[in-house]
């Protein structure tokens, strides 16, 4: 079963997908983890978030893994942790202009394929998920809540992890990443003509996750 996740920032994709992939006992990946990774490594490494040459080299080579633990996924670059790291919101503001580069997209698009087809069925979730990377997945959902919602939910969890900023920069970075992410040339944020809609303003997690399971058991 191959299952196509998608949607705007803070729809709630990760908790999601990752608790609907536990459910079927199938692996969940991670794109945005992927698009993160490669933004973390070049901000440590100097390279500028406009170089798409030498971006696309990083995707291309990146080693990324994804362990899967009680407490949700830990994202691996070698051997080191960066499951906080690539999380930030520094991250967070530059990772869009980053993934604006059609180089870096097709070697991210590439991998995310492979690893797809090395497993029996996946849950993937990202922005181009149904309309590009799976087109032919079983199910498709694109997940989607109020922009409010969406930046309220964005700010609880970075203020969990130390966060200082204030709830009006979060809603701010958030409003700016969907814009990049809608309007860029390369795989735009598109909801597939054959997903389902699923707004999560007034929704729980178990209730999204109860109606994604029916729907791939229909
Ligand atoms: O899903 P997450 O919010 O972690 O994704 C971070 C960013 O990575 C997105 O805002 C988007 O710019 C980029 N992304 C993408 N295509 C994907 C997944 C993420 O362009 N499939």
């Amino acid at each position: 079963m191959y299952i196509a996740i998608d949607g705007p920032a803070g729809a709630g994709k990760s908790t999601v997908a990752q608790r609907v992939a536990n459910r079927l006992s199938i692996p969940y990946i991670d794109t945005g983890a992927m698009y993160r990774s490669v933004t973390w490594n070049a901000l440590r490494m100097g390279i500028s978030i406009h170089d798409e040459i030498h971006l696309a080299q990083l995707a291309e080579s990146l080693d990324i893994h994804f362990i899967p633990g009680a407490q949700g996924q830990t994202v691996y670059l070698g051997g080191e942790d960066v499951t906080q790291a690539i999380r930030s919101s520094e991250v967070g503001a530059l990772v869009s202009t980053v993934a604006m580069h059609r180089l870096v997209r097709e070697k991210l698009v590439e991998r995310q394929r492979k690893m797809a087809s090395e497993a029996t069925g996946v849950v993937m979730d990202g922005r181009d998920i149904g309309t590009h990377v799976l087109k032919d997945a079983d199910v498709k959902i694109y997940l989607t809540a109020s922009l409010e919602t969406r930046a309220k939910r964005r700010y609880d969890e970075l203020v969990r992890e130390g966060y200082k900023g204030t709830y009006a920069d979060v809603l701010e970075t958030v409003a700016k990443r969907d814009e990049n992410d809608e309007q860029r040339t390369a795989s735009p944020l598109r909801k597939a003509q054959d997903a389902v809609l699923l707004d999560t303003t007034t929704l729980s997690v178990d209730e999204v996750v109860e109606m994604i399971v029916a729907l791939c058991e229909y």
